[in-house]
């Protein structure tokens, strides 16, 4: 199969063509008619095989998961998804990763309404780079730098799980043996849990939007929430004082993690996908009936003092080592 007979296969009608998309996938570069009164939010995000994910990936979820980091950008800006494009550079064309992959890719795009519209494909190392444009009405998107003293600190859904996932990923067997060699049923279907978290994050993209008019600032937890929480300090000129106790953990978290290793997890584990949002206490119960089932729990205050404090439940202040992941850090 040729280069354009791959795109005609997988990608030219992965997605139903919409009103905004006036040219797609076949020209030079595509036509797009954006809506009036909005503004435009554009990411861009790199997969590269071994590094975002395991090599043990299937293509499923890594199609799923390369739309799924960008929408969740989108979600932290409380953007409407719109478009994407999708640059895909293959070691070779094998048409049963391609179809895993175009599957998982376009199950997402289709569910959450955004279009493909272009891209690029060459051979080289597996990495996949899409990028995804969304909209929202002129002056409303959410941004990292308006965060309050005052404000609380909160997150969607619950931390650590992907990390835990990963973590798992490679004793998987082992965890199994301990229990006493019965392959245990409870512990299979956590590191499953876990394991899918890791594979296919959920972008918070609804939550985004309804948290527009609500939250201060918010960012999307890809990297860790001490380290992206961070970076909202730092854009908003402000701290934090965090409640190490309170971050939200899922049952199979709880059950599977080791209690020294879960502020780790939690806190700079990454993977998480989560919204982190900042918002007046006044606001919190709007912004939980704006969420519906998806659970918003408070985790800490935004201070005036531009400083990062973590302390437990009972006020005791502590000092974790936390180290976010960062390409190119060489410690
Ligand atoms: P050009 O050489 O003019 O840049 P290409 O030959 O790279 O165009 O691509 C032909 C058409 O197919 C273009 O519309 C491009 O956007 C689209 N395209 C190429 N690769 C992909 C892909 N992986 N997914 C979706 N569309 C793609
Ligand atoms: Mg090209």
């Amino acid at each position: 199969m040729d280069e354009f007979g791959l795109i005609r296969r997988y990608f030219t009608s992965l997605t139903e063509p919409t009103d905004s998309v006036v040219r797609g996938i076949g020209d030079d570069a595509a036509i797009l008619a954006p809506p009036g009164g909005h503004e435009l939010l554009m990411t861009s995000d790199t997969l590269v095989a071994g590094r975002h994910f395991p090599l043990s990936t299937t293509a499923f979820d890594i199609g799923w998961k390369s739309l799924a980091v960008n929408l969740s950008d989108l979600a932290a800006m409380g953007a409407q998804p719109l478009w994407f494009l999708l640059a895909l550079t293959l070691p070779a064309p094998d048409e049963s990763w391609l179809a895993g992959f175009a599957d998982g890719l376009g199950t997402l795009a289709r569910e959450q309404g955004i279009a493909l519209v272009g891209g690029d494909t060459t051979r080289g190392p597996l990495a996949i780079t899409i990028t995804a444009v969304g909209a929202a009405p002129a002056g409303t998107a959410l941004r990292r730098d308006r965060a309050r003293p005052g404000d609380l600190v909160c997150v969607t859904g619950t931390l650590g799980d992907a990390a835990l996932g990963l973590r798992l990923t490679g004793h998987r067997v082992a965890a199994m043996q301990d229990e006493a060699r019965e392959p245990c049923a409870q512990t299979r279907l956590d590191l499953e849990t876990l394991r899918t978290r890791l594979d296919r994050p959920t972008p918070r993209l609804q939550a985004g939007l309804a948290l527009r008019g609500l939250a201060t600032a918010a960012i999307d937890l890809s990297d860790g929430l001490a380290g992206d929480l961070g970076h909202v300090l730092a854009a908003s000129g402000v701290g934090a004082a965090l409640d190490a106790d309170a971050l939200p953990m899922s049952d199979a978290f709880a059950r599977q993690a080791e209690s020294a290793e879960r502020l780790a997890l939690q806190a700079a584990g990454g993977d998480d996908y989560e919204l982190c949002v900042c918002l007046p206490p006044e606001r919190l119960a709007a912004a939980r009936r704006a969420l519906g089932v998806l659970p918003l729990t408070v985790i800490g205050t935004i201070s005036s003092e531009p400083v990062l404090r973590w302390h437990a439940a009972d006020g005791r202040l502590l000092t974790p080592e936390l180290q976010s992941y960062q390409h190119f850090d060489e410690r």
